[in-house]
């Protein structure tokens, strides 16, 4: 339960019996049956620059946004963020990099939303700390809810590859 550390106790009890229940592959699907169609890394660029241009005006432009397939294999499919610094003409830029595991190709869009939804919130909040998160909940909502389900759709493609 990697990915889910630090979640109330009783919640956790209830993903263990959809696991040894083998539901909950079934229990994701029917939340979340829908699938986007942001499949390229120019279509997420538009994708994160859309959400970034609603909320997000004054932070600093994205240089690229893109899916990372070595994001896929890990606790690190949440919460990568990446600030480049390069020098050009002299001066010393800070280049905002946005890259997606691979595995929110795949899925839901509720999915993809929370994850653009975190990277861009860290434009303006380096921390998972307070401030972070209301900025999150401030452009999506149901991001908490997103947030959890996320891990338990990481958590339970892990146990399938597990299985293979
Ligand atoms: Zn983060």
């Amino acid at each position: 339960m990697r990915f889910l550390a630090g979640y109330p106790p009783d919640l956790l009890d209830q993903v263990r019996a959809l696991v040894g229940a083998g539901r909950l592959g079934e229990h994701l699907a029917q939340r979340y049956p829908a699938r986007h169609t942001v499949q390229t890394d120019r279509a997420l660029y538009a994708y994160a620059n859309d959400i970034k241009q609603e909320y997000l005006r004054s932070a600093p432009p994205l240089h690229k946004v893109g899916y990372d397939p070595r994001l896929e294999a890990a606790h690190r499919a949440l919460g990568l963020h990446t600030a480049i610094s390069r020098v050009q003409g002299g001066k010393l830029k800070a280049k905002k990099e946005i890259r997606v595991a691979a595995v929110f190709k795949d899925g839901p869009p509720e999915f993809l939303r929370m994850i653009v939804v975190h990277e861009l919130a860290h434009l303006k909040e380096a921390d998972h700390d307070k401030a972070f998160y209301r900025l999150c909940e401030h452009m999506e909502p149901r991001y908490h809810q997103f947030e959890f389900d996320a891990r338990l759709f990481l958590a339970w493609r892990e146990l399938e590859r597990a299985q293979d």
